[in-house]
């Protein structure tokens, strides 16, 4: 998130009336941002990285070890860690982290202050893993600081999905479906409205997305079959919930909730509480910025697939890897009508919908305005605007992925924020921008953003499908990657050609969700058959293991490789940073690509692969596809002991022996 507006949110009904208003201010903002920034300049590649953590209670009572739980109450952690000081605890901006809120109160989103490629110790490979680890570590010394109940205790962990979230007890509030005063704004029948940010914008945002899309949001997820799996979701009547909350289970709910061979969720944060690890580039210049975001499309899906960490939804099993799908159904506020007309096809949640292509003419492009070719509604008044305006005139390309941005309608205003400069502010842009969630973010700067103003970011491009993985390492390592193949893009350009249409890349997003989509043999993505000098838009469908591995556009040996070389760092061969053993940083290096590797090949599982088999091997699991609680927990040991590199067999089983056998070492050089 980005800093949160303080004041009164506007309920639907009296906000819908400033719609046009924010629209029309909205893009006369976007207009002076392009008028002030479009001529900005040979910007460095800083970047940086988002990571979410979930807050898990880890209790005992009497020596006795309680069910662990999300922590709602201990959210006042990100007011302390950013602005209170605590004897004993280094102060987090003295230690270039920063902290921001997320949707759920049990979440706490965490990035570097500065960037990284700011400063030399910025640059360094390994410092984005210490920069990481510094942010848990940080946040878990000041939880530690506070004894609610001489018993408690509250970590940090960085999963993509609570497994039991929205079952029985799996929050730490008391009382939690009294009738009287709960669930107002999501009218959930699993997750309490205790689960969200305190903050005013979020209960707001909810109860809005509902309202306008007329009932409430309803996402069906496959469940996994097991031979005593139940043909139907009976989470639904075995609630006692059914008959306090009878009132928001309408009829055309229920059809929706008793969809036979699916998990049914029926609130927004069920998505947004969700976890993921983004990444934002800035790129050198307006033009560099739009084909990164073009470039980076494909790899998107990719990655989404190769980070799968979503095997179980509501206390389910599930028949899918990750989280995206939930997430878009979570935020759709579409109207059936808009949705069963086809006149908004997707959710505003979703993957990238068009092309940005390229404004100068008489530069070499490999765009094409083919390439775009779904079927992608625009907001017809402000593509006109944006093409006519004196001000800044785009062109066309530019000004219909912004018209397709704005088909949205704000979902939350602020009542002391409707009337702006729109010369120096841009929160009516921001606030249709930052509630189009797509699988790539193309981030214009602020009014400020002068070109021989270099205090403040010029144009980025924020890289948005990946899920949160367990360690620093992985997260670190899948991070590196992408900046890797950024460096690559932005080093090449003229003749990196990584363009395939658009609706393949939409198929590749669906693809991802599959089970196993990274280890199958028979699942397989489009993917480019050449990247560098060529004018073809040809792809071949092909396994993960080829997409990155294949000698003519496989990502090691084509892109890794080639930027390797280029900074000297290698001669050939990414492999060879196996014996540079005399640089800490590259041998770093070494072990976050072999990583990426062996994750690709299915050599070694992925997280959702892994624990989906430790629920399939549980002796307590009654091949029902259920997660009880005490699978639950030891599920959860598994991550904290994952996640503390404790244990050496362990760490073996799940990264593979070289790997795990390089963690386990040094986690023992920590101590
Ligand atoms: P959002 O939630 O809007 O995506 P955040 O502020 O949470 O944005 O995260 C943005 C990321 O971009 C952080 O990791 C931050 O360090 C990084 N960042 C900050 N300034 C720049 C810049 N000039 N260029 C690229 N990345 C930047
Ligand atoms: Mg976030
Ligand atoms: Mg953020
Ligand atoms: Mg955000
Ligand atoms: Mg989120
Ligand atoms: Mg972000």
């Amino acid at each position: 998130m980005g800093l949160l507006s303080l004041g009164t949110p506007l309920e639907w009904e009296v906000s819908r009336k400033y719609n046009e208003h924010v629209r029309d201010n909205g893009v006369e903002q976007l207009i002076y941002i392009f008028k002030a920034a479009h001529g900005r300049n040979n910007d460095p590649l800083y970047w940086g990285d988002e990571l979410e953590f979930m807050l898990v209670t880890n209790n005992h009572k009497d020596n006795k070890k309680e069910h662990y739980k999300l922590s709602v109450e201990a959210d006042w952690i990100l007011e302390s860690l950013e602005s209170t000081e605590t004897p004993g605890i280094p102060n987090a901006h003295d230690q270039n982290v920063t902290y921001h809120p997320e949707y759920g109160r049990f979440m706490l989103e965490a990035t570097p202050l500065s960037p990284y490629n700011s400063t030399k110790e910025y640059s360094k490979i390994s410092y984005v893993e210490k920069n990481m680890e510094l942010r848990r570590q940080l946040a878990e010394e000041k939880l530690s600081t506070k004894d609610y109940n001489h018993h408690e205790k509250v970590i940090l962990l960085s999963i993509a999905v609570f497994p039991r979230m929205g079952c029985d007890n799996f929050i730490n509030v008391p009382n939690q479906w009294d009738p009287l005063h709960k669930n107002k704004a999501s009218q959930s029948l699993f997750l309490p409205d205790e689960i969200i940010n305190r903050h005013v914008r979020f209960p707001t945002l909810t109860a809005n997305i509902r309202t306008r899309r007329g009932e409430k949001v309803a996402m069906n997820v496959p469940m996994y079959k097991d031979i005593h799996t139940p043909l139907l979701d009976d989470s639904i009547e075995n609630s006692a919930r059914i008959q306090t909350f009878g009132k928001w289970f309408p009829k055309h709910d229920s059809e929706k909730a008793y969809k036979p061979g699916f998990i049914y969720m029926d609130a927004m944060g069920f998505g947004m509480g969700c976890s993921c690890l983004q990444v934002t580039f800035q790129a050198p210049n307006l033009e560099m910025g739009r084909y990164l975001y073009d470039s980076l499309n494909n790899f998107a899906p990719i990655m989404l697939s190769l980070t799968s960490a979503s095997p179980f939804f509501k206390g389910w099993l599930s028949d899918q890897d990750v989280r995206w799908n939930v997430i878009s159904g979570a935020v759709d506020d579409r109207t059936a009508e808009e949705k069963d007309s086809g006149k908004v096809p997707k959710s505003r949640y979703s993957v990238v919908d068009l092309y940005l292509g390229s404004g100068l003419n008489n530069k070499a492009s490999y765009f094409d305005e083919k390439l775009n070719d779904t079927n992608v509604p625009i907001n017809k008044k402000v593509y006109q605007r944006l093409l006519d305006n004196e001000i800044y005139p785009m062109d066309k390309h530019l000004a219909r992925h912004f018209a397709h941005l704005f088909i949205r309608d704000p979902i939350v205003i602020f009542e002391e924020r409707i009337n702006q400069d729109n010369e120096t502010e841009t929160d009516h842009f921001e606030n249709i921008q930052s509630t189009n969630w797509q699988s790539l973010r193309f981030k214009p700067p602020t009014q400020k953003a002068t070109p021989d103003n270099k205090q403040v970011p010029g144009w980025r491009v924020e890289f948005r499908t990946m899920e949160i993985q367990l360690t620093s390492f992985e997260n670190a390592a899948f991070s590196i990657l992408i900046y890797l193949i950024v460096e690559c893009l932005l080093t090449f350009p003229d003749i990196f050609n990584a363009y395939i249409p658009m609706s393949n890349v939409w198929q590749n997003m669906e693809t991802a969700h599959k089970r196993d989509s990274t280890i199958s043999p028979n699942i397989k993505f489009h993917w480019k058959t050449q990247f560098f000098n060529t004018n073809s838009y040809d792809s071949e469908k092909m396994t993960m293991k080829e997409i990155f591995n294949n000698p003519k556009s496989g990502i090691f040996p084509v892109v890794i490789n080639r930027i390797l070389k280029h900074k000297k760092i290698i001669d050939n061969d990414w492999k060879e940073l196996k014996a540079r053993t005399e640089d800490s940083d590259l041998t770093a290096l070494y072990f976050y690509l072999l990583l990426v590797e062996k994750r690709s090949s299915g050599e070694i599982p992925t997280f959702a692969h892994y624990f989906r088999n430790f629920v399939l091997r549980h002796p307590e699991y009654k091949h029902d596809s259920k997660i009880s609680e005490s699978i639950n927990d030891d599920l959860i040991d598994r991550y904290v002991s994952i996640t503390n590199l404790d244990n050496e067999n362990i760490l073996k089983e799940y990264f593979g022996d070289s790997i795990g056998e390089y963690l386990y070492s040094k986690r023992e050089n920590k101590i």
